[in-house]
C-alpha cells in the first residue's frame, strides 16, 4: 500500500496577469487592467489537479518565503496537496509576469526565483518519506534539470516516471530511458526529436520520439485528442471530448496529472489517456488553469 496515489516534482509561480489594449514596444509604457495573481506553475498545476480529482498527492517544490510563496502554499493546501514536501526560502517565489491583449495574444516573461534552487540535495531529503511511497512520480522541466534526473535515481523499483518536457530541451538517454511514458505536445515533440525526425502524422511522431528511448510516449494534439505508444505494443489514436473551448491554460497539465494517476491505478496506458482527454476537455471549457480543473463527478458528467 502506497502513502501517496501520486508525488509530483516541479514549479510553483505566482502569475501576474494584467490586460493590455495593446502590448508594449521596446521603451514604451502601456496603461493596464488592475493586477490579477494567480498560483500557476507546471508542478503545482499538476498536483492541485490531480487533488482535485481526488488522488492522494504530494508536491516536492520550493517557494520563496515572501507572500506569493504562502499564496501558493494556501492554494495547494485548500486543493488537498500535501506541502509538506514544499520547501521555503532560498530565493523569492517563481513569478510569470503575463501581458494579454484583448485577442488573447499573451507576452510572458518568468523568474524562475525559488524553482532554480530546488536542488537534487533538495530531492535526496524527502526521497524515503515522499518520493519512494508513490507509485507515480511525475516531473517537467521548470526545474533544474540534475534536480529531475536525481529523481529518477532515487525511485523506488517499482515507481513510475512520467515526464513532460517543458519548457523542451534535448534530454539525455538516461533520463529518456526512464520516461513511462515521455507526454508530449507538438512543440515539445519537434524539439526533443528534432524537426527532420518526425514523419507526417502524429503516430508516425510517436514511433519517432519512441525510438529515442522512453518505454512509452503520449503526444496530444490539443482538440485533435492524443497518441499513446509503448515500447513493443501498439500505437494507438485517443480521440477528443468535443467542447465549446474558452480557455486552453493549462490543459496539458490537467492532462498529464489525470494520466499519471490514473496509471497508478493500474490503468492501460490508451484507457488513461482516454480518462485524461476528459479532464483536459472539462479543463478547456473554464476560464484559468487551476480554476478550471474538474472533480471526478464532473468528469463523469461530462
Ligand atoms: P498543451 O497545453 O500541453 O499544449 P494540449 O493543448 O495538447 O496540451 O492539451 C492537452 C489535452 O487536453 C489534449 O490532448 C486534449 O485531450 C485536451 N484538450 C485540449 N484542448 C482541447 C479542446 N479544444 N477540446 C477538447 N479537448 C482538448
Amino acid at each position: 500500500m502506497y502513502d501517496y496515489d501520486l508525488v509530483v516534482v516541479g514549479s510553483a509561480n505566482a502569475d501576474l496577469v494584467i490586460g493590455v489594449e495593446r502590448r508594449p514596444a521596446a521603451g514604451e509604457t502601456v496603461l493596464g487592467s488592475d493586477l490579477a495573481v494567480h498560483p500557476g506553475g507546471k508542478g503545482a498545476n499538476q498536483a492541485v489537479a490531480a487533488a482535485r480529482l481526488g488522488a492522494r498527492t504530494a508536491l516536492v517544490a520550493r517557494v520563496g518565503d515572501d507572500p506569493h510563496g504562502r499564496l501558493l502554499l494556501d492554494s495547494l493546501s485548500s486543493s488537498g496537496v500535501d506541502t509538506a514536501a514544499v520547501a521555503a526560502g532560498g530565493a523569492p517565489t517563481g513569478v510569470a509576469l503575463i501581458t494579454v491583449d484583448p485577442s488573447g495574444d499573451n507576452s510572458i516573461v518568468v523568474s524562475p526565483g525559488a524553482n532554480g534552487r530546488l536542488t537534487p540535495e533538495d530531492a535526496r531529503a524527502v526521497a524515503d518519506r515522499v518520493l519512494r511511497p508513490a507509485p507515480v512520480v511525475s516531473a517537467q522541466l521548470e526545474i533544474p534539470l540534475e534536480t529531475v534526473t536525481e529523481v529518477v535515481r532515487l525511485l523506488a523499483p517499482g515507481t513510475r516516471f512520467v515526464l513532460n518536457p517543458s519548457p523542451p530541451r534535448e534530454l539525455p538517454a538516461g533520463l529518456l530511458a526512464a520516461c513511462d511514458p515521455l507526454i508530449v505536445n507538438e512543440h515539445e515533440a519537434r524539439v526533443i526529436a528534432g524537426d527532420g525526425a518526425l514523419g507526417d502524422g502524429p503516430e508516425e511522431w510517436a514511433r519517432a520520439l519512441l525510438a529515442l528511448g522512453p518505454r512509452s510516449v503520449v503526444v496530444t494534439l490539443g482538440a485533435r485528442g492524443a497518441v499513446t505508444a509503448e515500447a513493443g505494443g501498439d500505437v494507438t489514436r485517443v480521440p477528443s471530448v468535443r467542447v465549446d473551448a474558452v480557455d486552453t491554460t493549462g490543459a496539458g497539465d490537467a492532462f498529464t496529472a489525470a494520466l499519471a494517476w490514473r496509471l497508478g491505478l493500474g490503468e492501460s496506458l490508451p484507457v488513461a489517456a482516454a480518462y485524461a482527454a476528459r479532464v483536459g476537455a472539462v479543463a478547456v471549457t473554464r476560464e484559468g488553469a487551476q480554476a478550471s480543473y474538474p472533480t471526478a463527478e464532473e468528469v463523469a458528467a461530462l
